[in-house]
């Protein structure tokens, strides 16, 4: 099914897009050094969308200069309550701007603007919020010392200057996964977010500045990976970086960090497994894997990428996933009515995925369903892939140990307790699993056996702001969200006073 209408874009989206995009800094909007800008498209039909200014070393470099400034200056006088109110204000304006923030990551993205709308706008202001209660809460300790006659406590204090460095596939929601608790703690920041979607982070930063925060604490340097990303991640004066984005580019950033021995968090891909065993609601667990892996097209680090069922059930849910996959419109993130899936976010990411269909198909495992591009009329003008379905495969396919990064579901079946958790964990990656039983003892042997930092039990793809997330293994380190992000932009420092 495809659908022909377009949602009204916003007065304001319109305008927006029509002048050339530019850098934040210093609580100002100003062009690229070299004057240069870039194209960002709408990957539902290849077309140009806006201009951005592209950033590189020296406009790097200025805005690593003004946030430099301002975390030793005037940031450094604004309290914790008065932080809260700034990151609460943004939240509020987050909300207030919901429409257009939608609207231009369903352009950008391609993802559904009523997706957006409800998911992505609604997770980053909630973000915000959780973060504004913490600001407040970021406290050290006195440590009970056995040297006689002194006194020792921990201050824990903002890193710095932090490059902050975000993908495409949920470009506003992981801006505000680091820039809400960055702020909070004090941190003066460069966002660079991903080249294929600038759009909603610089509409945030419009919002930056309406909420009131200081010239230099949060700048916005739009721009390429090999020039503005890699600009920031080997200056000599940013204290931190905090990466989400492929393996492959994290081990480039690691090194770069050894310039100046910066701080990292890295939070990167998956091949997140999802385990039906024959004891579980077989059919909610079926439906669910196959919308946590075909869910953004299948572009989420999260994705149910390899789906194992209990040979008994094997059969019920792969011809459930089957019927999912077949069951899901398609279209682009304007279209009216709304579809469930969009196109992938580029001609490049189409012809990564597409390639490994075609591998997996030639190395001989069999495809249930799809299997190729959608090309009837208009889906044919945009990066739109059929959801897939495979089964027959060999754990040393590229297909079953590589991360995809789109609508491509595996679904093979298991015979024991053991063997499951050893497939599942026979990865490289340990980003997310989920488990489905009515078996509470399994269950939890399950959860403790599974080498992953997120794990969903009955459920899958729960996220909350409270709620730590981050990978083992080559998934990277350091968790976001929830308290434990406030170690990722604080640093400990002991202090000692004789009595
Ligand atoms: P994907 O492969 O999914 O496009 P990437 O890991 O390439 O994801 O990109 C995620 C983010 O990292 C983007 O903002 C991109 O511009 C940035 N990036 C890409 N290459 C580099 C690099 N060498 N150094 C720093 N940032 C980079």
């Amino acid at each position: 099914m495809t659908f022909q209408t377009i949602v009204p874009i916003h007065p304001r989206v319109q305008t927006y897009l029509q002048s050339p995009r530019k850098l934040l800094i210093n609580n100002e909007w100003v062009e690229a050094a070299s004057g240069e800008t870039f194209a960002t498209y709408d990957p539902s039909n290849g077309s140009v969308l806006a201009h951005c200014a592209r950033g590189g070393l020296e406009d790097v470099d200025r805005a690593v200069k003004a946030a430099r400034a301002a975390f030793e200056g005037e940031w450094q006088r604004v309290t914790p309550a008065e932080r809260a109110k700034l990151l609460w204000r943004l939240a509020d304006l987050i909300e207030a701007h919901a429409d257009q923030l939608a609207q231009l990551e369903a352009l950008n993205n391609g993802k559904s603007y009523m997706g957006a709308k409800r998911g992505d706008v609604v997770w980053s202001a909630d973000h915000f919020r959780y973060y504004a209660g913490l600001a407040t809460k970021i406290e050290g300790n006195t440590i009970p010392v056995s040297v006689p006659q002194h006194l020792n406590y921990t201050l824990r204090e903002p890193i710095g200057v932090c490059g902050l460095i975000t993908p495409w596939n949920f470009p506003l929601e992981i801006a505000a996964w680091k820039l809400a608790p960055a702020l909070a703690c004090g941190n003066c920041v460069i966002l660079k977010p991903a080249e294929q979607t600038p759009l909603s982070a610089l509409y945030l930063g419009e919002l930056v500045l309406e909420a009131g925060f200081p010239a230099g604490v949060v700048n916005i340097v739009t721009g390429f990976g090999d020039e503005a990303g890699v600009a920031l991640t080997h200056h000599p004066d940013v204290d931190k970086i905090s990466f989400t984005g492929s393996t492959e580019v994290a081990r480039k950033i690691i090194a770069a960090s050894a310039g100046n021995i910066k701080r990292l968090s890295l939070e990167l891909g998956g091949k997140s497994p999802c385990i039906i065993f024959s004891d579980s609601d077989v059919e909610t667990a079926a439906e669910r894997a196959a919308f946590g892996l075909f869910g953004n097209s299948g572009q989420s680090c999260v994705a149910a990428a390899r789906i194992y069922a209990e040979r008994s059930v094997y059969e019920r849910v792969l011809e459930r996933v089957v019927d999912v996959a077949q069951g899901l419109t398609i279209g682009a993130g304007m279209a009216d009515p709304q579809p469930d899936i969009g196109p992938l976010i580029s001609e490049r990411q189409l012809g990564r995925v597409l390639g490994y269909v075609q591998s997996g198909i030639a190395q001989g495992a069999q495809v249930c369903t799809g299997g190729g591009r959608a090309l009837e009329p208009p889906l044919a003008e945009g990066y739109f892939v059929r959801p897939t379905v495979f089964t027959n495969t060999k754990p040393e396919m590229a297909i079953v140990r590589e991360e995809i990064f789109g609508p491509v579901a595996i679904v093979e079946p298991f015979d024991s307790f053991e063997t499951v958790i050893r497939a599942a964990n026979d990865s490289p990656y340990g980003l997310a699993a989920s488990i489905w039983t009515r078996d509470l003892s399994k269950a939890h042997r399950a959860a403790a056996a599974l080498k992953a930092g997120t794990v969903w039990i009955n459920t899958y793809g729960m996220f909350d702001p409270a709620s730590p997330f981050g990978g083992y293994k080559q998934s990277g380190y350091g968790r976001e969200m929830g308290a434990a992000a406030i170690e990722l932009y604080t640093q400990l420092k002991s202090v000692w006073i004789a009595l």
